[in-house]
């Protein structure tokens, strides 16, 4: 690493608040100071210790984040029809108890998929066709969402599908041109600032777009595995060069435009394929579409903040990226496989908190970093995809802070499809965010009945939170509520 590099994330990271050690700057640990105690969270939260997750200089600024509780949902749920009303209240009774979670996570697999689909696929993925998710688009518009992470839900993680990858790639191409791009469009065209629109994403999962994808990207650098390497390669390439040639296009267009059109974002995967190859997956695609001297950026990767390691890797790729001459793009996440992580002990956070602190920490130095370099920096864009309400606030008032909150910062926030609606809503009415968008899951029925399974297993205790009890009570509340404010009118 540069001495200059070196310098940079020093004082960026002092600046912040967060004192690195200097193992940290050096890169072989991920966090210096912790402000939690290392004891499992399971012993922290029975203690009932509720540790800060903002670092001394967020504190300082932002000095009630720490006591911000998330937006209740009653707002939110006023804007949803009776149906919708109708599928979060059967949501909230299967998730009322730990008991009945696990419970629906048994019986789902059983459940008819005409229930599902009319039910609850229609809250969480975006549909089964071009139609169905453009449409999608459309209705997160009315919301004051702008964009979409569009995610062709046919996954095969264990190599034991046999899917047709070809069909992946192709499916995925024409859901840029068609589904994106016209939601894009129609948007720039009566826009009085294009950079009130967010880029449409494409959601790229490593494992979905090569043959034997464990090994293969478990083996990524070996010699004799090169031509699964080369299939991986290709085919990440072969969308991203798509979305790079739509945004040259349209910058000649629209040249005021900051931020980019389109984006292709490599999603994270368990920690040994993520170490085996899909950094240096992103990295390739890095150097071949993000020049340094290009305004935008046309792909972007991801960090999972869980991991001990994530701050030193994304330092290591900034440096990287600093002395080879083109831009990263990050994407930034907790991280989804706490549950499934071989390694959990090693290689994940020791807490909750200890994960929330280093979430916040690497997000602002990355904001910071945009904010004050602009399009020189190394940064090239920003995705903070977290359904935390206070990792979102703080993103969000760094980016007042400077008066931005607009695309030009190249700060986008992200949330799932159905998920954090309350958060969402929160950010957009209250807070102004136009830089918003959601994570949205399409595909054949069947493959998306998999991932409402996944999220329900990966993201449990969360969709239990976010549910359970808590929701029926502000489905009634805002039934209530908008009942008396219909007699009133
Ligand atoms: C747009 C979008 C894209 C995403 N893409 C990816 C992706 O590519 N790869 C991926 O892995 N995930 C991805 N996720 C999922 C994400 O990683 C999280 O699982 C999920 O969003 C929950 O975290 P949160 O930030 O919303 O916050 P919270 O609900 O505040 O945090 C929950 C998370 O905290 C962490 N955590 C919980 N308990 C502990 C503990 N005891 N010790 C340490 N850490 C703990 C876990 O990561 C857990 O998921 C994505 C999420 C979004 C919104």
């Amino acid at each position: 690493m540069s001495l200059k590099s070196q310098l940079y994330w020093k004082s960026a990271l002092l600046r912040s608040g967060f004192a690195p050690s200097r193992a940290m700057i050096y890169g072989s640990c991920a966090v210096g100071r912790r402000y939690v105690s290392e004891t499992s969270a399971a012993k922290n939260t029975a203690a009932g210790a509720v540790p800060p997750v903002f670092d001394a200089q967020n504190r300082r600024l932002f000095p009630q984040l720490d006591q911000m509780q998330p937006p209740s949902s009653v707002a939110y749920l006023k804007t949803l029809s009776k149906k919708e009303l109708l599928s979060l209240a059967v949501i909230g009774c299967v998730t009322i108890n730990k008991l009945f979670l696990e419970l629906a996570i048994k019986v789902f697999p059983f459940v008819p998929m005409f229930l599902v689909k009319w039910l609850i696929s229609s809250l969480y993925c975006g549909g089964d066709n071009f139609a169905e998710v453009r449409e999608c688009g459309r209705s997160l518009q009315k919301r004051g969402i702008s964009n979409m992470m569009l995610s062709l839900t046919i996954e095969d993680a264990e190599g034991t599908k046999n899917i047709d990858i070809n069909h992946i790639v192709d499916e995925t191409i024409k859901s840029i041109h068609e589904v994106l791009k016209p939601n894009i469009l129609a948007q720039l065209e009566t826009a009085t600032d294009v950079n009130d629109i967010a880029p449409g994403y494409i959601a790229l999962k490593p494992s979905a777009l090569v043959s034997n994808p464990g090994q293969a990207l478990l083996h990524f650098k070996d010699k004799a595995w090169k031509s699964h390497r080369d299939q991986l390669v290709t085919n990440c390439s072969a969308i991203t060069q798509v979305i790079y040639d739509l945004n040259q296009e349209l910058l000649k267009k629209y040249p005021s435009r900051k931020t980019p059109f389109f984006v292709s974002t490599i999603d994270a995967e368990k920690y040994d394929l993520q170490k085996g190859g899909v950094y240096e997956l992103q990295r390739l695609l890095f150097k071949k579409f993000n020049p340094k001297d290009s305004p935008i950026v046309s792909c972007i990767g991801t960090w999972q903040l869980y991991l001990t390691d994530s701050a030193s890797e994304l330092q290591a790729e900034y440096a990287r990226a600093e002395e080879e001459g083109y831009k990263l793009g990050v994407k930034l996440v907790r991280g989804a496989y706490i549950h499934s992580e071989a390694k959990r002990d090693t290689i994940i956070q020791p807490t909750k908190e200890a994960s929330d602190l280093n979430y916040n920490n690497v997000m602002t130095t990355v904001i910071e970093n945009l904010l004050e370099k602009g399009s020189k920096s190394s940064y090239g864009h920003l995705v903070v995809a977290s359904h935390n309400y206070h990792s979102q606030m703080l993103a969000t008032n760094l980016l007042k802070k400077k008066g931005l909150q607009s695309g030009k910062s190249n700060v986008v926030l992200a949330q799932l499809l159905g998920m954090a609606d309350n958060v969402t809503y929160d950010l957009i009415k209250n807070h102004d965010a136009k830089n918003i968008i959601k994570y949205v899951p399409w595909g054949p029925p069947l493959e998306t009945k998999d991932y409402l399974l996944r999220r329900l297993q990966e993201n449990g205790d969360a969709v239990r939170a976010d549910n359970g009890l808590p929701l029926l009570k502000s489905i009634l509340k805002s039934l209530f509520s908008s009942t008396t404010e219909a007699k009133n009118v």
